[in-house]
């Protein structure tokens, strides 16, 4: 007989649940038009759900005429804080405070000399904000052969990464700079949040047949769960919503293991999954 698993960290993380929480009651008390700064969160369908409450969306500060702005859980870039209460605007600032502490160490590394490395993604919109509080000598890798291609590693570096980004590759390159540069120091600024869920999604995955996981395509660490999954040996299927499990194919007496992006799976999609499956299996 089928049966579908849960797994106990799938959804929404601290921050992205407090993003949320803080847009709806911005929404609700507010006498204006109420903008995020890009997509609150990786999720196209809870994007849709927030926007039919009236939620709007702004690629740029120049897109905002009047109204409230909500900074998002991935933060803003250098100034965008000032120029909004310079212009008039309502600020929320839900900025994940993990977020907020990577960014406090970044600052204080590029203060005392070192060169910034963070290991990440360059084009995450966390990440494009942190550049823009550091020097132009710092450098975004996501690997040791990068590094090595690029050849513009100085001696002393600070390194710190992306609050999503894996564990295990932080110290990867971590542990390369300490074989090659004079002076190293590193601080373990990946969120615990996501590193939970990648355990429990490789551990799930050892023991079921095939794994689900829930999330926004556009949301790298959903992609990452998958991937982390994948390398378990287990069938994985990435989906955005319950729409999609029946062209899956999953045979009735599959054992199903669901886990969830941190910052792009809301827990009613999840539920909407877990009841299209529970169709399905006998
Ligand atoms: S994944 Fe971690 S750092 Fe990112 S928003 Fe969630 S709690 Fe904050």
């Amino acid at each position: 007989m089928g049966k579908v698993k849960i797994a106990p960290t799938a959804g929404f993380c601290f921050g992205v649940e407090r993003a949320v929480k803080l847009a709806t009651s911005a929404l609700e008390d507010s006498h204006g038009l109420v903008y995020t700064l890009g997509p609150i969160i990786h999720n196209p369908q809870e994007v849709e759900r927030l926007e039919s409450r009236g939620l709007m969306m702004a690629n740029t500060m120049e897109d905002i005429e009047s109204g409230t702005v909500i900074i998002r859980s991935h933060g803003a870039p250098k100034g965008i804080l000032e120029e909004a209460q310079a212009r008039g605007l309502e600020v929320v600032d839900a900025t994940c405070p993990f977020v907020n502490r990577l960014k406090e160490r970044v600052v204080s590394l590029a203060s005392e000399g070192y060169q910034v490395i963070i290991v990440g993604q360059a084009d995450h919109p966390e990440v494009k904000a942190l550049l823009s509080f550091v020097p132009e000598n710092s450098l975004v890798t996501m690997s040791i052969k990068d590094l090595k291609k690029r050849g513009d590693l100085k001696t002393r570096v600070g390194i710190v990464a992306q609050t999503t980004h894996s564990l295990e590759n932080l110290q990867r390159v971590a542990s390369y700079c300490v074989g090659v540069c004079r002076e190293v120091k590193v601080y373990s600024t990946t969120c615990q949040a996501t590193n939970e869920r990648r355990r429990d999604a490789r551990a799930m995955a050892k023991e079921v047949d095939v794994m689900i996981v829930v999330g926004g395509r556009n949301s790298a660490n959903t992609t990452r769960l998958s991937e982390a999954a994948r390398q378990e040996g287990a069938v994985t299927h990435h989906i955005e919503n319950a729409s999609e499990i029946a062209e899956l194919g999953i045979s009735p007496d599959s054992i199903v293991g669901i886990t969830a992006g941190a910052a792009s799976t809301p827990a009613w999609v999840i539920d909407e999954v877990i009841e299209a499956l529970e169709s399905i299996l006998s």
